[in-house]
């Protein structure tokens, strides 16, 4: 019987003490059943031997050998000794030393054979290993081995080591295993060939071989997008259990009319859906999904204006203070002239200000507040909310945009996207919305001009800005970011430097500098300014992503445009074109590999925001959208959300037929999944946004 149990903190097993425990915390690891579900980052495979004489340079290799000499023991200096010794196969020899090993000397003997792991290098004809990986020959394999099968190798922490890891998790599996439910039910299990929990678990940390390895990789992939899968689905049924308020009809050609200018159908499309849910009694929870100048903020418009139609208010929730204003003046500009109120509440205004709107908003006064994560706090409160739209969705978590909806009976939700999501994924990511497309631009658009240049062409480019800036333009000029414990390589830009260099090269222009490590309120100061026109560029790092409209700004220079994704350089040019000016993108690039090369031209040739976040995908795999956790979705441990992409239609097939079968999973056999599922979105809830 074991002392342990799967909840035992990990500081209680043998030598794991504060220091240890600590470490083991910054791993995500507190108990023996986190230590179970702490993958390894990759393997070694130790299972294969190669000859002395066929090993080749600076790749890890196990050799099998005989210590051919004692060995001898030499103090270099103080505090540094090295014992050598030489081993032989029969197709050569090799010296190996260990560094700072004194032991070896003794436990090593001539005469015996061992197995040696690590890189070989060459000197001459001469090989070397040092501070192999050392086992007895007639141990390598065994259980408690290191050589001779395949090595898990974590992901450490300071003050932990491969060894101690695999110690403890050695000693979690075999408290924790007896206890695992396997959570993906038979039925599953059979229907697409997955291990079970235990071979699994067993076989993820100490696989027998890589056919094994594989067969557990693919049931944890499969088991955590199953359960993200059922997760979101009961988010769905969740939503559309729930009743909206039930309005009546309209014609939106009146709001229609009043417009500047003719929706195009696509929007046109939009709006008719979102009325539909509005008049269907049930919650509306869509996603209007529309590349960047597509005009999402009009079908929006359209929606506030029919919840005022019917006597309701509307809440508009913006990621920052920028665009909180921005679309506060676009909204006044399409609803005023119809008599709505429109209101906006961001954390930067006084405290009386803030007051004002709040006893406007409960007394019905203000018809629709645009605003900030402000609009969540409890001092807000609507006399009739019926209607909350949430823009640039990724920003926000589920749990945001339901605290807002909260603040109503009832509420509608709609939500504005403009990061271009193949389908098979947004049918996941935005499992729990319904989505409408905007595939439609709305016309007499100036097509951007993009180009790719090079060094070369630095003063062109400086004298281009000059010209645009005389010609009454605004420039963006965008650096990677500027990460403090990152080494960005000396030529990469660093947007401060840039701003420096430019200001002098145009010493009559006005140069601001905005980039992540600034203060909130520093980057809006910077920002607005821009905005209004009291700066002629603005050197930035992607903080400018998100939909800020400068119609003013014609040129977007991107610096070092290869270390960009596709979608985030597509992001970046959508920040212009936006006015009457003819506008220029520019990617300056000195990279000559033929990848970077593929990539700038996919720029080149299109401005199609799917089919570049298809390429993105197919040239650089998931990393651009979702390193950065734009999805608002929890993080996972083992699957990768687009490289696993079969997996992931697989286990959403799986969890819809599971959940027709048992909606609420209030099967005793499907409980272990049901907390799972729950604790999935619970874990997460403050890390969404
Ligand atoms: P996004 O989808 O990027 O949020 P916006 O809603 O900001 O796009 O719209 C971009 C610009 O296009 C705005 O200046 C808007 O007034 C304009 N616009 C929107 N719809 C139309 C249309 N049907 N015809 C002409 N201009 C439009
Ligand atoms: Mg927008």
């Amino acid at each position: 019987m074991s002392i342990y149990t799967p909840d035992t903190p990990v500081s209680a097993l043998r030598g794991i003490g504060p220091k240890k425990a600590e470490a083991f915390e910054k791993l995500g690891v507190r108990t023996l059943r986190d230590l179970v579900s702490l993958f390894p980052r990759r393997y070694e495979d130790r299972t294969h031997f190669t000859p002395i004489a066929a090993a080749l340079p600076d790749q890890p290799v196990c050799i099998r050998a005989m210590v051919a000499q004692e060995p001898r023991l030499n103090r270099i200096r103080r505090g540094m000794e090295i014992v050598k010794l030489r081993a032989v196969d029969d197709s050569g020899a090799m010296d190996v030393s260990y560094f700072n090993q004194s032991y070896r000397k003794n436990s090593l003997h001539k005469g015996e054979t061992y197995i040696f792991y690590g890189k070989v290098t060459l000197n001459g004809r001469f090989r070397a290993m040092t501070n192999p990986v050392t086992e007895q020959a007639a141990r390598s394999g065994s259980a408690d081995s290191v050589t001779g099968r395949i090595m898990p190798i974590y992901p450490l922490a300071a003050g932990l080591t491969q060894r101690i890891l695999l110690d403890s998790v050695k000693t979690a599996l075999g408290v924790c295993l007896p206890a695992i439910p396997d959570i993906l039910p038979d039925s599953v299990v059979q229907e697409y060939g997955l291990a079970r929990a235990h071979y699994a678990y067993e076989n993820i940390h100490l696989p027998a071989d890589l056919g094994k390895l594989e067969l557990a990789r693919r049931r944890l992939i499969f088991e955590e997008l199953f359960v993200l899968a059922c997760a979101m689905r009961r988010l769905r049924a969740d939503r559309t259990a729930q009743t909206g308020q039930k309005l009546r009809r309209f014609d939106c050609e009146e709001f229609y009319r009043t417009l500047p200018f003719s929706p195009t159908n696509a929007q046109r499309r939009a709006v008719q859906a979102a009325v539909d849910d509005l008049c269907s009694g049930s919650a509306m929870n869509r996603l209007v999904q529309g590349d960047v100048g597509s005009g999402k903020t009009l079908v929006a418009a359209a929606c506030i204006w029919y919840a005022h139609k019917n006597g309701c208010q509307s809440a508009f929730m913006a990621p920052t203070e920028i665009l909180a204003e921005q679309h506060e003046a676009t909204l006044k500009a399409f609803l005023e002239p119809l008599h709505i109120c429109v209101a906006r509440l961001t954390g930067s205004m006084t405290a009386k200000q803030k007051r004002g709107v709040y006893e406007a908003l409960s007394d019905g006064r203000i018809d629709v507040v645009v605003g900030t994560h402000a609009l969540i706090q409890d001092a807000v409160q609507f006399q009739n909310l019926a209607l909350v739209v949430t823009d640039e969705q990724h920003r926000f978590g589920v749990q945001q945009r339901a605290a807002l909806g909260g603040k109503g009976d009832k509420v509608h939700t709609l939500v504005m996207s403009a990061t271009p999501i193949p389908r098979t994924l947004a049918l996941m990511i935005y499992g729990d919305l319904d989505v409408s497309v905007i595939d439609e631009l709305p016309p007499g658009r100036h097509p951007i001009e993009t180009y790719v240049v090079d060094e070369r062409y630095r003063e062109r480019l400086t004298a281009f800005i000059d010209k645009l800036i005389s010609e009454g333009r605004q420039a963006f000029v965008v650096c990677p970011m500027v990460e403090e414990n990152d080494e960005l390589p000396s030529e990469l830009k660093s947007a401060e430097e840039h701003a420096r260099t430019l200001q002098e090269l145009l010493p009559h222009r006005r140069v601001a500098c905005i980039h992540g490590r600034m203060k909130a309120k520093d980057k809006e100061a910077v920002m607005s300014a821009f905005v209004r026109g009291e700066t002629d560029v603005l050197v930035a790092t992607t903080v400018i992503e998100v939909g800020v409209d400068v119609p003013n700004a014609a040129l977007m220079i991107v610096e070092n445009a290869e270390r960009f994704g596709l979608s985030q350089l597509h992001q970046l040019r959508g920040r212009i074109g936006r006015g009457r000016f003819q506008s220029y993108c520019i990617l300056v690039s000195d990279s000559t590999t033929d990848e970077a090369k593929a990539r700038l031209k996919v720029m080149k040739e299109t401005s199609d925001g799917f089919k570049i976040a298809e390429a993105d995908l197919r040239q650089r795999g998931p990393g651009d959208f979702f390193g950065s956790r734009q999805h608002g979705l929890p993080e996972m441990h083992i699957a990768d959300l687009c490289a696993d992409m079969s997996v992931l239609e697989d286990a959403r097939d799986a969890a819809e037929a599971l959940l027709k079968e048992d909606p609420d999973l209030s099967e005793p056999e499907h409980a272990a999944l049901r907390a799972k599922c729950d604790r999935l979105f619970a874990l997460n809830a403050g890390r969404m946004n």
